[in-house]
């Protein structure tokens, strides 16, 4: 028979892993509520053009990592690579605008890139994102690092950093760009060869590159912040007083830029880690031009997104671990008689909010026990022949190892009840 495997750069979450991201779905949820953040789910596949237009023709991206296909009937409908321009899509079509002033809306769900498949990274992977829509207030981008600031805390994630920067509007950005190359031009040719493509497609992005051979060039780089106009400028300095007065704790990094070419003004990363093992967990920033780009009116506009594979991934480094819903107890019936009247209390735990589990195998006592302990439950209700005749199992504590009579009438309410305060004490 063939042996059927998944497909090159996916892979299977499986339940070892899913609590995680669990935790981490949860802990977005809420953590975005208490912003006044609503989640917005749009479709795994969009018309190519919407990612052409939106992501820009110079990206890595766009030039060799869409899945990219026709349907039956010839339209060309790409993957989605990524969730902004398909949130801004859904935001326009859906004239959120006529109804209320501001739009925070968050998304979740698999992107799909054709990568060179590496560890932690896949072709099949996913993101959570949020959006703020119809802002083009400092705070706003102050508000959107508070956010992602305080879920990653709230993640557990160590040693967390805000770094932030300034890459600049229309105006002046053609500045910086000329700044840049005019430096970086007499040592072109010992740049590496990605560095020398961006050098004519996007040369900011340059500053991004982690070959150390280039980063030997990049000393006494030009200062960007220098060369932004007065509107960046001003905003910069608006969103590094509002990080100030909420005590933000941030670092302004002059090399950071972000690869996708739709951001203007601020952008941000979300470091976490301690020196030698930093790393990025999310990153955003502002994009004042995108709407008009994807047909909209004139509207700024501010996010950030992180990958989950990368946060669990971290989250699993910095070891730590979050609770694993099991079964409290394991119903134990000894001999087919048993089984029926297990069935029947198992059920009625499990309509009473109690995680409950019964080995129905033909095993003995000591193999149930067994497997009991592998399951890590709290009791064990063991029934036999004389128990059904008594009407009266044995409840056996697997943490104390005391076992006592318990008869079938008191049964259910003692296990809800302990259960109740199992919980209360965790
Ligand atoms: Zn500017
Ligand atoms: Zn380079």
């Amino acid at each position: 028979m063939t042996q059927y495997t998944v497909p090159r750069g996916t892979r299977d979450i499986l339940p070892e892993e899913t609590t995680l991201w669990q935790f981490v779905e949860q802990k977005a949820r809420e953590v975005f509520a208490l912003y006044n953040f609503r989640e917005i789910r749009t479709p795994v596949f969009e018309h190519t053009e919407l990612f052409l237009r939106g992501i820009g023709e110079n990206t890595d991206i766009i030039s060799k990592e869409m899945y990219t296909f026709q349907d039956r009937k010839g339209r060309n409908l790409t993957l989605r690579p990524e969730g902004t321009a398909a949130v801004v899509r859904a935001y326009l079509e859906s004239n959120r605008r006529n109804q209320e002033p501001l739009s925070k809306l968050w998304y979740q769900g698999p992107m799909f890139r054709y990568e060179r498949p590496q560890a932690g990274r896949y072709r099949q992977f996913h993101q959570i994102g949020c959006e703020v829509l119809g802002a083009g207030n400092a705070y706003q981008d102050t508000e959107v690092i508070a956010m992602a600031q305080h879920f990653f805390t709230a993640l557990g994630l160590k040693d967390l950093e805000v770094h932030i920067n300034s890459v600049g509007c229309k105006i002046c950005r053609p500045v910086i760009k000329e700044r840049l190359k005019s430096f970086l031009g007499d040592n072109l040719d010992n740049l590496c060869e990605d560095c020398r493509k961006r050098f004519e497609t996007n040369p900011l992005r340059i500053l991004d590159c982690k070959n150390p051979k280039c980063n030997d060039f990049f000393v006494g780089l030009p200062d960007i912040s220098s060369v932004l106009c007065a509107d960046c400028k001003s905003h910069f300095h608006d969103v590094q007083d509002y990080l100030n007065i909420l005590q933000i704790k941030f670092k302004v990094n002059p090399r950071l830029v972000r690869g996708l070419d739709y951001y203007t003004k601020t952008v941000f990363e979300v470091i976490s880690g301690q020196l030698g093992a930093q790393n990025a967990v999310c990153g955003g920033g502002r994009y004042d031009n995108l709407v008009q780009e994807l047909g909209g009116p004139a509207l700024p506009a501010v996010g950030f997104a992180f990958g989950l594979e990368r946060v669990v991934l971290i989250m699993q480094n910095q070891n730590i671990t979050v609770p694993d819903a099991r079964p409290y107890i394991l119903l134990a019936p000894l001999g087919e008689n048993a089984c029926g009247r297990a069935a029947v209390f198992a059920e009625a735990l499990r309509h009473s909010g109690v995680p409950a589990e019964i080995d129905v195998s033909a095993k003995g006592l000591g193999a149930k026990l067994k497997s009991a302990n592998k399951l890590g439950v709290a009791y064990v209700y063991i029934l036999g022949d004389d128990e059904l005749l008594e009407k009266c199992g044995q409840l056996k504590n697997m943490l104390t190892g005391a076992q006592e009579k318990v008869a079938f009438t008191d049964f259910a309410a003692r296990l809800q009840k302990n259960y109740q305060q199992d919980r209360g004490e965790k």
